[in-house]
């Protein structure tokens, strides 16, 4: 199995609640460590690049809305498949469908509001990362 980056993304309704350390903990539980982070209140224009892909779907105006509602918590997790690994740890887009134990599960109640963004593919979480963290914003973990 290869070593991966991925990017995660605590949401602003997760950060209200007082979440981040029990997000990260699991992460780490997990084996995963956190490479880059920062808190971050996004602009509209961040929010709507990052979710560009999204940009003809119904939901994309109020995804946006939501994503600058407050500050998120944007890391980077490195690991052993660390892409799917993160989103196992978060579970389905819809916390309703969302598996016992996952964050969406335990701490998101909608689809429009549901706690954590994960990259979902290689060439996504190269995009994403660079997004936030340009080129040189990673700090390796060689301990
Ligand atoms: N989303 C939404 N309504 C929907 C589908 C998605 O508000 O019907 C939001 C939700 O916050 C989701 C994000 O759009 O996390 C991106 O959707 P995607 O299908 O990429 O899900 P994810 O990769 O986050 O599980």
């Amino acid at each position: 199995m290869a070593i991966e980056r991925t990017l995660s993304i605590v949401k602003p309704d997760a950060v209200a609640k007082n979440l981040i350390g029990q997000i990260y903990s699991r992460f780490e539980a997990a084996g995963l460590k956190i490479v880059a982070a920062k808190m971050v209140q996004l602009t509209r224009e961040q929010a709507e690049g990052f979710y560009a892909v999204h940009k003809e779907r119904p939901f994309f105006n109020d995804l946006v809305s939501f994503m600058i509602s407050g500050p998120v918590m944007i890391q980077v997790l490195e690991g052993e498949s660390a892409i799917q690994k993160n989103r196992e740890i978060m579970g389905a887009t819809d916390p309703k469908k969302a598996a016992a134990g996952t964050i969406r599960h335990d701490f998101a109640v909608s689809v429009d509001e549901n706690a954590a963004h994960g990259s979902d593919a290689p060439e996504t979480a190269a995009v994403e990362i660079e997004y936030f963290f340009g080129k040189d914003g990673i700090c390796p973990r060689t301990r």
